[in-house]
């Protein structure tokens, strides 16, 4: 099941391509609609095996399509269910490169949080990924293909309950910066005929690509996640150094946008607790004018270190006084449970501990980096 070149990985293709695809070939459009319910509701992906399709155009297939997922290195399971997978990619140079994926089981829900590049440039110099530096973008097969993994490593069974009901573009990288790999992909698990994920349950995360996020705001209806993690642009030119590009107020500006055309219930914004960085009351202060009367909701995550980072993580009290403030002056704010930290599969660990010398690290240059 691994990808090769020459066929077309179907897991790619959104509805209206995949009826492209199978029209070239000279079917109607509604085989299209089969094969997804084959794909998706079944969870087959053996073309022999779906045997509503006629044998002609079943071998046809098997020639010049096919249904791969990413290679799987490593497994491991937390004390607390959490699931890492560590996942080879090929690089641009042709070596194999770790990303990860992360399951997160809770009462009612489970939470997929899939890559959507190997490594990153943004440089945050909170996150492990940036340590790495950029390699490429991941197409959308191979990001839908994280999902359809899960599904199969979680024992999905056709008809029976679903096991990831919410996905989060919170592994590695910057899903904004491979805008024309994610938008598609968002679609192919938001489609009835797909995974049919509601879109609330489907939310990109970004550390604030303005123009990408207005782009969203017309071309797709999924949810909406925004590292945030300082309340002004000094601090944050330094935290996340896509700010200098665009700073506080037009991110916030574009998330207001991003509400409206959406008609979404909120933004939710990630606020990373930095010990002595960013977790005085008086940041919770300024948070407050910034957001007070917003549909915003911040998430506080407590800082996962991980080797060789200068950050600690805050105090228990200190997230606790924090979230306080926050609240008492008419902010919704919540802590993010830490999950999974026996196996490093917290945010921001999602590094794999596999490097590669070949990865171009973009670091402060990343502002002048064409976003595709
Ligand atoms: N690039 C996207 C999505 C990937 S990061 C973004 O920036 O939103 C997913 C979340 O994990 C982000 O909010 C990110 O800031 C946070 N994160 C990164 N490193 C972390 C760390 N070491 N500890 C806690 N959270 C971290």
């Amino acid at each position: 099941m691994n990808a090769t070149t020459a066929k077309t990985n179907l897991l790619g293709l959104t509805r209206t391509e995949l009826e492209a695809f199978v029209a070239n070939m000279g079917e109607k459009p509604f085989r299209a609609r089969q094969l997804m319910k084959w794909l998706y509701k079944r969870h087959v992906a053996d073309f022999d095996q779906m045997t509503d399709l006629a044998k002609s155009f079943r071998a046809k297939l098997v020639e010049v399509a096919e249904v791969a997922v990413p290679e799987i290195t490593m497994t491991q399971v937390s004390a607390d269910g959490t699931r890492k997978w560590l996942l080879a990619m090929n690089t641009s140079e042709g070596v194999k490169q770790g990303i990860e994926m992360v399951f997160i089981p809770e009462p009612g829900r489970g939470t997929l949080c899939i890559s959507s590049q190997v490594g990153c440039a943004m440089d945050c110099t909170f996150c492990s990924t940036a340590q790495q530096g950029f390699n490429r973008n991941l197409n959308a097969a191979e990001i839908v293909g994280q999902v359809w993994l899960a599904n199969k490593e979680l024992g999905y069974q056709h008809g029976g309950d679903r096991v990831v009901t919410n996905i989060v573009f919170m592994g590695m990288g910057e899903p904004l910066a491979n805008y024309r790999n994610v938008v598609p992909a968002t679609e192919i698990l938001m489609d009835d005929l797909g995974f049919d994920i509601s879109r609330r349950r489907v939310t990109v995360s970004t550390s604030g690509l303005v123009p990408q996020m207005l782009k969203l705001a017309e071309e797709t209806n999924c949810a909406l996640a925004v590292s945030l993690h300082a309340p002004n642009d000094t601090l944050r030119d330094e935290l996340v150094p896509i700010n200098r590009k665009h700073k506080i107020a037009e991110l916030l500006d574009a998330c207001w946008v991003y509400v409206n055309k959406q008609n979404a219930r909120s933004i939710t914004f990630e606020y990373v607790m930095l010990d002595g960085v960013n977790d005085h009351p008086e940041h919770a202060h300024e948070l407050v004018t910034l957001l007070k009367g917003r549909p915003a909701k911040l998430n506080l995550i407590p800082f996962n270190p991980f080797p060789g980072t200068r950050y600690k993580r805050s105090s228990a009290a200190a997230i606790e006084r924090f979230r306080d403030i926050l609240n008492a002056n008419g902010v919704i704010a919540t802590t993010r449970r830490t999950r999974g930290d026996d196996i490093d599969a917290a945010c921001g660990q999602l590094v794999g501990r596999v490097h590669d010398r070949t990865t171009v690290r973009l670091g402060s240059k990343l502002i002048s980096v064409a976003v595709q």
